[in-house]
């Protein structure tokens, strides 16, 4: 039996890998779950998949859990510590599905166990993706990408010789807003922001995919799992979202994944690895859907794309500033503090006043460093959203 945890189980992610191990009880022992402020849904999650251990990562919710788990003896914890020890029990394979850098941490526990590492969590690679790969490295652990995009440019590269790739196109629905008038951006709710066309996600990475930031993490998740520089990769417009991501090689030659836009298939292909295994997941008629259109990003739209190539030129901890920086930034935008195109200038503003003040630079990645970073940028973004809010 495979030793499996799920670090934010009650997210989307997390809810569609308990699905997946559901169905497959008999080939899976289930060590740890972790989750939030969602306690009910953890303790359901753990009495079906007979799990462990539970974890919510709020101390005041602990008694909470304890009562819905009582008599089950599955043991109970909470905090930060909690999430770490849960990281740290021995499994075969782990869910990194927490939201934003919270994730870091945990995930690096996790490799250190030797566990493979499934990274639904991109925001750890943005962060820290040197340091990720060397502690997978150092103690045997495999890292497997989870992300639509990454889990295609994967599937695409089976067989082929790396070298030989000549460019790679990850794909962007466009959001929310891809068909709104510019002018109109400015005025855009969080609500409105919060209604992907395709894809059904937590609320942030869905606001992250109106204003493209998602797809500016992926940019930098792309260079920083596969090793490719910043002009092989580039973003297109696909709203169908059936492509996930294209290889393109030396010959001419583009290698495209097609599919659902149902991330069980990607999660199910990081759990099943190196095996492909019948997934639930809808199979395409193509002729049905008769079409698929592409459109060139327009860098006006969606100035987070800029962002990106600017962090991965700046390269050292200017990804954990990035991403740290856009976190506050989208908590402002959904507190209703700035408005949805303010968010873009908080980040741009936030890495010009780390880089001049020489904070990004980093010989040696260390998880402090990173850590260190992402609390500067948080507190610099805070600061720039607030003047924008004054001055509206
Ligand atoms: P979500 O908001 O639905 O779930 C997040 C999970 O993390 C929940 O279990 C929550 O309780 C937990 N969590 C939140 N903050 C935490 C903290 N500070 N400490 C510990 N646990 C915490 O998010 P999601 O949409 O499932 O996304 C999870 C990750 O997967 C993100 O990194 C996202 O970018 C990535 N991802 C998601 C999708 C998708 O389809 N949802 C696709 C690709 C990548
Ligand atoms: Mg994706």
């Amino acid at each position: 039996m495979k030793r499996v945890s799920i670090l934010g189980a009650t997210g989307s992610i997390g809810e569609n890998t308990v699905d997946l191990i559901a169905r497959a009880p008999e080939e899976h022992k289930v060590v740890a779950l972790t989750g939030g402020r969602n306690v009910v849904r953890l303790a359901e999650q753990a009495i079906a998949l007979n799990a462990e251990l539970a974890v919510t990562c709020y101390p005041e919710l602990k008694q909470q859990l304890a009562d819905r788990l009582s008599g089950t003896g599955i043991e109970v914890a909470a905090g930060s510590e909690a999430l770490l020890d849960a990281a740290a029990r021995p499994a075969d394979w782990v869910m990194s599905a927490i939201v934003g850098a919270a994730g870091l941490p945990p995930g690096l526990v996790a490799l250190k166990q030797g566990a493979t590492l499934a990274l639904a969590n991109k925001e750890s690679l943005v962060c820290a993706g040197a340091l990720l790969k060397e502690t997978a490295a150092a103690h045997g652990a495999t890292l497997l990408p989870v992300d639509s995009e990454h889990s295609a440019v994967a599937q695409a590269l089976v067989g082929e010789d790396i070298s030989a790739v000549e460019r790679v196109i990850i794909t962007a629905s466009g959001g929310a807003f891809r068909d709104w008038p510019l002018e109109r951006l400015a005025e855009a709710t969080p609500e409105q922001a919060s209604k992907h066309p395709n894809w059904d996600m937590g609320q942030r990475i869905t606001v992250d995919s109106a204003s493209m930031f998602n797809k500016a993490l992926e940019v930098i998740e792309t260079h920083e799992y596969f090793g490719f520089s910043p002009s092989q990769i580039e973003v297109i417009v696909h709203p169908q979202s059936l492509i996930h991501a294209l290889v393109g090689f030396h010959d001419g030659a583009l290698m495209a994944h097609v599919g659902p836009p149902d991330m069980r298939h990607a999660i199910g292909y990081a759990l099943y690895y190196p095996e492909r295994r019948a997934l639930p997941v809808e199979r395409l008629d193509l002729v049905k859907i008769g079409q698929l259109d592409f459109r060139a990003p327009c860098e006006r739209r969606w100035p987070a794309l800029r962002l990106a190539r600017e962090v991965m030129a700046m390269g050292g901890l200017a990804g954990a500033a990035f991403n740290a920086a856009k976190e506050q930034a989208l908590d402002a935008f959904l507190a209703r503090q700035i408005r949805f195109t303010d968010m873009a200038t908080v980040v741009e503003e936030t890495l010009e006043a780390l880089e001049r003040d020489g904070a990004l630079k980093c010989d040696r990645m260390r998880l402090d460093d990173v850590m260190e970073t992402d609390h500067l940028a948080r507190k610099r973004a805070v600061e720039a959203a607030s003047l924008i809010a004054t001055d509206a």
